[in-house]
């Protein structure tokens, strides 16, 4: 039951309620396929990742299962989109 009508005090909610650390865990696992993330070189990713991302974002990991990119921002737009979701 979400208790307040803010949407700072909801987010704080559900992450305790939830268990969640969105820092240490909202980086380390595929979106697609569960699997244990791994850290990759800035240049290893050039020209798999948008330009604007490669530009814009430092750290970089790779699902070594089916060989997605990911860096803080998919999760970070993902986790928002399943908060809004929850409402
Ligand atoms: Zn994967």
């Amino acid at each position: 039951m979400i208790q307040s009508d803010h949407f700072r005090e909801q987010l704080k909610q559900v992450i305790e309620e939830c268990g969640l650390d969105p820092v240490k865990d909202a980086f380390t696992r595929c979106l697609e396929c569960n699997t244990a993330l791994e850290p990759v070189a800035k240049g290893a990713v050039e020209g798999r990742v948008p330009p604007y991302v490669f530009a814009t974002q430092e750290k970089f990991s790779l699902c070594p299962k089916c060989w997605r990119v990911y860096w803080p921002a998919t999760h970070q737009e993902r986790m928002l989109v399943e908060l809004k979701s929850i409402r």
